[in-house]
């Protein structure tokens, strides 16, 4: 038990069914089905590894892709292919999540035998559009269709997915209701070193957000200042631009109408506020960049021309974050700090990202982008950790109980038969 939690160590595997929830989703290429990225199919490997050895009859549930956006939104297929490679032996795929065909599959498996159902949101009730209109109670959920087909046919249930905790879907939450519950090795990694970092930070903790998401970054700043885990917070991205709005600088009029554009208008105020509070441990940046004529320029905040849009940071406040970073003792990072997928806004990021490889420091970086920008710059093996989650991290950090584990602690409590 950890957190409250069965890890793998509390329960028998061996010849039992298992279900076992995994977030393999990635960007993939919807037209022939290649993978872009297999981080987090990678990353699942161990608890996988160990429930076969254990000899379970193993059987993946997964999500691909989003059902509000519409992105990436596709079958299972190819991470059942690459699964079979990294492990070096078959992952046996069904198309079908929860019907006839899939039970009979499970039913079929021999211990130690991995068998991936396909893209569980191909059923209704998966959808995130479901989760946010119905929101299910998780005994609701225990009530669905996945969860009723599934559950008796499997005598344990294990998440390993860390990446989607922040969810509130049935195959996430629901087993837990019916089924002797553990995390995985996956799971348990993750919890551990985010909330050791939540708890024990060596100082000084500097925290550099940057990115898109403004709102979870205003949450997840508001709760680390409030608590004192942060000593510092370096800001970048657009979450940087609304604050100088809040401090009232000039960031230029086309920033502000792309920001009301992206309906964070709103979270000028909010900016205020943080900025009310903690003026002083938060870092905006000094200069930033635009691009003319296809080619990066620099003005000092205050100064941007007229008629162009700031996308990165300067190169004097990467060279103030960078030694930041290397005078640290902690380091999280949350976002880029500009469009870090165009060369000449790249500058930012580069910069904060090389800091982050060279300094002492424990360096935890998380979410999407920011795990792009680690693979984009080589910085894979210097950083200490790479959380698979994005906002699952984020909701974590900002003290809120994650769906999942709440379901995860009930489900430990369901003794073994
Ligand atoms: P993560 O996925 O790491 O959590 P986000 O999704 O919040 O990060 O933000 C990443 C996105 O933000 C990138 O696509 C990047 O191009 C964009 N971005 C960063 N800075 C800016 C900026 N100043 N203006 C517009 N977009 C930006
Ligand atoms: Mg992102």
């Amino acid at each position: 038990m950890r957190f409250g939690i069965n890890t793998l160590d509390e329960l028998d595997f061996g010849s039992k069914t298992v279900l076992c929830r995994v977030d393999i989703n990635q960007p993939i290429d919807r037209q022939t089905g290649a993978l872009k990225d297999t981080t987090r199919i990678r990353a699942c490997l161990p608890t996988l590894r160990e429930l076969s050895s254990k000899g379970a009859k193993l059987v993946l549930l997964a999500h691909q892709g989003s059902d509000i956006e519409y992105k990436n939104f596709h079958t299972t297929a190819p991470h059942a292919r690459v699964l079979s490679e990294l492990l070096g032996r078959e992952v046996k795929f069904i198309d079908d999540v929860c019907g006839p065909a899939a039970r009979a599959a499970i039913a079929a498996l021999a211990p130690g035998e991995i068998l991936l159902l396909d893209n569980v949101r191909f059923a209704a009730e998966e959808q995130t559009l479901f989760e946010l209109k119905l929101g299910l109670s998780h005994e609701q959920q225990a009530q669905t269709q996945v969860v009723q087909k599934l559950a008796p046919l499997a005598d344990a249930y294990v998440c390993d997915a860390f990446a989607a905790a922040h969810r509130d879907q049935p195959s996430l939450c629901g087993f837990q209701q019916l089924l002797p519950s553990a995390m995985g090795r996956l799971f348990e990694e993750e919890y551990c070193v985010i909330s050791g970092l939540m708890e024990a930070p060596k100082r000084p903790c500097v925290f550099v957000l940057g990115g898109a998401k403004i709102n979870d970054a205003f949450q997840m700043m508001s709760t680390v200042l409030s608590s004192g885990v942060a000593d510092r917070v370096l800001t970048g991205g657009l979450v940087a631009e609304v604050l100088a709005w809040a401090r009232g600088e000039d960031i230029g009029q086309k920033a502000r109408d792309f920001i009301a554009k992206q309906g964070y208008e709103g979270l000028v105020e909010t900016g205020k506020a943080l900025l009310g509070q903690y003026a002083d441990k938060i870092d905006l940046p000094c200069d930033y960049a635009y691009v003319k004529d296809g080619a990066r320029q620099e003005a000092a905040v205050g100064n941007i021309p007229e008629g162009q849009l700031v996308l990165d940071i300067g190169s004097r406040t990467a060279e103030t974050y960078q030694a930041a970073i290397r005078e640290a003792k902690t380091v999280f990072v949350n976002g880029p700090m500009g469009v870090f997928e165009e060369e000449p806004t790249e500058h930012g990021t580069r910069a904060v990202w090389e800091a982050l490889g060279g300094t002492a420091a424990y360096t935890v970086v998380g979410g999407g982008d920011s795990i792009t920008a680690t693979a984009k710059y080589d910085k894979t093996e210097q950083l200490d950790y790479i959380c698979t989650g994005g906002g699952a991290l984020i909701r974590f950090l900002s003290g809120e109980e994650l769906p999942v584990v709440r379901a995860l602690r009930h489900g430990s409590k369901i003794a073994q038969k």
